[in-house]
C-alpha cells in the first residue's frame, strides 16, 4: 500500500466492492472476494475480516493472506488482542511493528508469524462496532492518515453492506430468553414515572442506505444541498408551530436549526462525498465517526446530546432516501429505540403514545423532557431491548418499578391495568385540587413553585396552577451548542418565559455549566472531576463576558417587571459579593442606556455548597433569597456522585444530617427575615417535602408533575401532629428515618405515602 493511492482509486475500488457485494452467490464466497479485492488495491500482504458474535466474540470470518484454516476458528474476545483493542474503543491502530505492541497475541493458526506491520479499523453500522478489517504487510512500514481514513470508508462501506446482507443474525448476538412464553421483566431507569401497557412500535430502525458507492460526486453534492435546504424547512415548519402547539418546544429546536447551518458538519460530510459515497452514506459515516468520538469522552452531558444529533442525521437520512418520518401508531403504543430525539418523538401521535422504552437515555437528554412534559412514562437505560423486544409484542412498561415486563400473563396484565386506572383516578384527584391552596389541615400555607428549563415547561405551570417558577435554569437548551446565544437571542427566550409566566415570579439561575461544555471546549481540557471543576459561577466569573450577556438579557427582559436571578455554585460570600458586582454593573448600564428598570429586583443564591453553612450570618446579611439545591449539596455532604446510580440509594434525603442541616439553615434565614425555599428533587418527593414543611420549610420548588402530589399530602396533613414526630426523628442515630416517617404518615392516614 502506498501513499500514491488516490481519491480516483478509492472512488474505483468502492465501486468495485459495491460490485462484488451486490452480486450473486453465498455471503461467504463474496466476503472471500472483498478481503482479496481490498489486499490487492490497497498493495497489502493480508487483509482479514473480523466479525462480531455472540458473547463479544470477534471471529476471523474471512481472510487473504492469512491461513484459510484459521477462518471462523480464530476467535478473539473484545479487548483482547490487536483485533480486541480495536473494537473495544471503537478506535483504529495503525502500526510499523505490531509484534512490539504490548497487546499483540499470537495466534499460530493463523501463520501471523511472517506479517510485521498491522493497520486495523473498527467497521461500524448504526453506532455500533459489529466487526474489524485489518490489512498487514510483510516489511515493516508506517501508515499515513490518508491510509486509514481510506480504510475507514472501506469498512464501513463492508459494514452496511453486511447489515444489509444480515450476515450474523440480530438475535444472534443476544442470549436465548429460554422459554419464550414465559413473561420476561428487563429493568431499566425510569425517567417520567408511570404505568402504560401497549403493543412494542420499534422507532424507524436505522433508516437502511440504499446505495453506498456513488459514480458521480457533483450529483451526490447537489442532493445534498437539497436535503439540507428541506431538512431548515422541516425544522422552520416545526418551530413556526405547525404541529399544533410546538411553539412550547422553541428552544430545542431553535438549537436544531443552528445544528443545521453548522458549516463544520456540512463540509465533512461534503468532503466524504468527494471521496466516492452517496450523500445518504456520507451522512451516515461523519454521523458514526462522529457519535464514536463522542461515546469516549467521559462527559455525560455530551453523550446526552448525541441524541439531538442522531436525531438530526436521521432526518437528513430520511430526506435523501425519500422516506417520511411519521410512522402510523396502533392505538396502545409502546414505542422502543435506542434513543430518540425530541423532534422524533413529536413526530408520533402522543395521544396513541403509551410509553418510551430505550437501551440508552439519561434524565437531562431532551426527549425525556419532552416527554415529561406530555407525561409519558419512560423507562431508559434497558440493556438489550432492542435484541429482546419484537414489533407487536406486549409489553407492560412499569416506570414506578423501573421494569417493564414482555409477554405478560393475563394475570399480571388484568393487575396493571387495575394500576393504571388507580393512576387515571389519582391524576383526576390532582386536577380538582389544583385551583385549591396548598394548606394544611392546621393551616400552614406553603409556597409550590415549578423548576423550569424549557419553554415547554411553561404548559406545566398553567397545568400545575404552581406559584411561580422557583429554579429556571437558563443552561437546558444550549448545553449541545459550541457557543452561547447572542444577547439577543437569549433575550428573546427569558423574555417568553417572563411572558409565559403571566405576572408569576420566575427565578432566573446563571449559567450553570462544566468547564467542558458551553463555550468553554477551546479554553479548557477535559476534567477528571467536572462536578467539582471548573464550573458554574466559577467560570463565569473567570468569564464575566458570559454573565454580564446573560443578565443584560434578563434584565431586558424584565423591565417593569420583577426580577430575580440567583446564582448558582456559590461557595463563599466573596463569590456572591463578585457576582453581585457584575449584575450592579449590567443593571446601572441598562439604566445608562435609556432602558426601564424591572418592578423589582432580588438577587439571591443557590446553597450548594457545604462551604457556605459556616457563612451564614455573611450570607443573609447580603443575598435577599436562598435556595436549597439539595441534589448538590448531598453529593458534596456524602462525597457520593449524585449520577452515580450504584450510589442512589445508599444515602438518604430523610437523614437527621440533611434534614438537620436544613433545619438549621431555615432558622438562620428566618431570624433575618431572608426568603429560603429548597429546590432540589427532594422537594417534589411527596414524603420529603412533609419533612421538609417539619423542619421549618414553608417554600418548594421542584419539577411540575411533582406540584399535584405534593399539594395533595400537604392538605392531607397537620403539622402540628407531624412535627414534633420529625423533630424527635432528628436525634436517631439511623441512617435513614424514611420507613419510620413512612410508618407514621400511614398511620394517620396521610395521602400518597
Ligand atoms: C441542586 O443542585 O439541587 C439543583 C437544584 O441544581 P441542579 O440540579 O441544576 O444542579
Ligand atoms: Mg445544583
Amino acid at each position: 500500500m502506498s501513499g500514491s493511492f488516490s481519491a480516483g482509486d478509492l472512488r474505483r475500488m468502492l465501486s468495485r466492492l459495491r460490485d462484488v457485494m451486490a452480486g450473486v452467490g453465498a455471503v461467504q464466497g463474496r466476503l472471500d472476494k472483498v478481503v482479496a479485492l481490498i489486499a490487492q488495491d490497497l498493495r497489502a500482504d493480508v487483509c482479514s475480516c473480523y466479525v462480531m458474535r455472540a458473547g463479544e466474540v470477534l471471529e476471523l470470518f474471512a481472510t487473504f493472506g492469512l491461513s484459510q484454516k484459521a477462518v471462523h476458528l480464530t476467535r478473539l474476545r473484545v479487548g483482547e488482542g490487536l483485533v480486541g483493542e480495536i473494537a473495544a474503543h471503537a478506535r483504529p491502530l495503525a502500526l510499523a511493528d505490531a509484534w512490539s505492541h504490548p497487546q499483540f497475541v499470537y495466534r499460530p493458526e493463523t501463520g501471523e508469524d511472517f506479517f510485521r506491520s498491522l493497520m486495523g479499523v473498527p467497521m461500524i453500522q448504526a453506532g455500533r462496532v459489529i466487526g474489524v478489517l485489518v490489512v498487514q504487510t510483510k516489511e515493516e512500514r508506517p501508515f499515513n492518515d490518508w491510509e486509514v481514513e481510506t480504510l475507514e470508508t472501506v469498512a464501513m462501506v463492508i459494514a452496511e453492506l453486511m447489515a444489509a446482507t444480515q450476515v450474523v443474525k440480530r438475535e444472534e448476538l443476544f442470549q436465548s430468553e429460554g422459554n419464550a412464553l414465559l413473561h420476561v421483566r428487563l429493568a431499566g431507569a425510569a425517567l417520567h414515572p408511570g404505568v402504560g401497557i401497549g403493543v412494542a412500535v420499534m422507532h424507524k430502525p436505522h433508516v437502511r442506505i440504499g446505495r453506498l458507492v456513488s459514480d458521480d460526486p457533483v450529483a451526490e453534492q447537489h442532493r445534498l444541498h437539497n436535503a439540507l435546504n428541506a431538512l431548515r424547512k422541516e425544522v422552520d415548519d416545526l418551530i413556526d408551530g405547525s404541529h399544533g402547539d410546538a411553539e412550547a418546544y422553541g428552544d430545542i429546536l431553535e438549537v436544531y436549526r443552528m445544528f443545521a447551518d453548522d458549516r463544520g458538519w456540512i463540509s465533512r460530510i461534503s468532503e466524504v462525498i468527494s471521496s466516492g459515497l452517496t450523500a445518504e452514506a456520507a451522512v451516515q459515516k461523519v454521523h458514526d465517526d462522529t457519535r464514536v468520538r463522542i461515546m469516549q469522552v467521559n462527559d455525560p452531558i455530551l453523550r446526552e446530546r448525541l441524541q439531538d444529533l442522531d436525531d438530526l442525521a436521521n432526518r437528513l437520512l430520511s430526506i435523501l432516501s425519500g422516506g417520511g418520518m411519521r410512522a402510523e401508531l396502533p392505538d396502545n403504543a409502546i414505542l422502543v429505540c435506542r434513543s430518540i430525539g425530541p423532534t422524533e418523538l413529536l413526530d408520533y401521535d402522543r395521544r396513541k403514545l403509551k410509553g418510551l422504552v430505550m437501551e440508552e437515555g439519561s434524565p437531562t437528554m431532551h426527549a425525556a423532557v419532552v416527554a415529561k412534559a406530555l407525561d409519558i412514562p419512560v423507562l431508559a437505560q434497558v440493556q438489550g431491548a432492542l435484541a429482546r423486544i419484537d414489533a407487536f409484542d406486549l409489553i407492560v412498561l412499569d416506570a414506578n418499578a423501573e421494569q417493564i415486563i414482555l409477554r405478560p400473563s393475563e394475570e399480571i396484565i388484568e393487575l396493571y391495568t387495575a394500576a393504571v386506572d388507580a393512576r387515571t383516578k389519582q391524576k383526576a384527584m390532582y386536577a380538582a385540587i389544583r385551583d385549591l391552596p396548598a394548606v394544611t389541615k392546621d393551616g400552614i400555607k406553603v409556597s409550590l413553585h415549578i423548576n423550569a428549563g424549557f419553554l415547554l415547561d411553561m404548559q406545566g405551570l398553567a397545568d400545575s396552577n404552581a406559584d411561580g417558577i422557583g429554579l429556571y435554569r437558563t443552561e437546558m437548551p444550549f448545553l449541545a451548542m459550541p457557543t452561547l446565544p447572542d444577547v439577543k437571542a437569549q433575550y428573546a427566550l427569558y423574555k417568553q418565559v417572563v411572558d409565559g409566566a403571566k405576572g408569576k415570579p420566575v427565578t432566573f439561575r446563571t449559567l450553570d455549566v462544566g468547564g467542558d461544555k458551553i463555550a468553554a471546549s477551546s479554553v479548557s481540557g477535559p476534567e477528571d472531576n467536572p462536578a467539582m471543576g471548573w464550573r458554574s459561577i466559577r467560570l463565569t466569573l473567570d468569564r464575566p463576558a458570559l454573565l454580564r450577556q446573560q443578565l443584560r438579557a434578563m434584565i431586558k427582559a424584565t423591565e417593569g417587571e420583577t426580577l430575580r436571578v440567583m446564582f448558582p455554585m456559590i461557595a463563599n460570600v466573596a463569590e456572591f459579593d463578585a457576582a453581585r458586582r457584575i449584575f450592579n454593573l449590567e443593571m446601572e448600564r441598562h439604566i445608562r442606556n435609556g432602558g426601564r428598570a424591572p418592578k423589582s429586583v432580588k438577587v439571591g443564591t443557590m446553597l450548594e455548597v457545604p462551604s457556605l453553612l459556616w457563612q451564614m450570618d455573611a450570607l443573609v446579611a447580603r443575598a435577599d433569597f436562598i435556595s436549597i439545591g439539595t441534589n448538590d449539596l448531598m453529593q458534596f455532604m456524602y462525597a457520593a456522585d449524585r449520577g452515580n446510580t450504584r450510589l442512589a440509594n445508599r444515602y438518604d434525603t430523610l437523614s437527621p444530617a440533611v434534614l438537620s442541616m436544613i433545619r438549621d439553615v431555615i432558622v438562620r434565614c428566618t431570624a433575618a427575615k431572608v426568603e429560603v425555599s429548597v429546590c432540589g428533587e427532594m422537594a417534589g418527593k411527596p414524603l420529603d417535602a412533609l419533612a421538609l414543611l417539619a423542619v421549618g420549610c414553608r417554600n418548594l420548588s421542584m419539577s411540575a408533575s411533582a406540584i399535584g402530589p405534593v399539594r395533595s399530602i400537604i392538605r392531607s396533613a397537620a403539622l402540628a401532629e407531624v412535627e414534633p414526630f420529625v423533630q424527635d426523628l432528628l436525634k436517631s442515630d439511623d441512617s435513614s428515618l424514611r420507613e419510620r416517617f413512612r410508618a407514621f404518615a400511614r398511620d394517620r392516614g396521610i395521602s400518597g405515602v
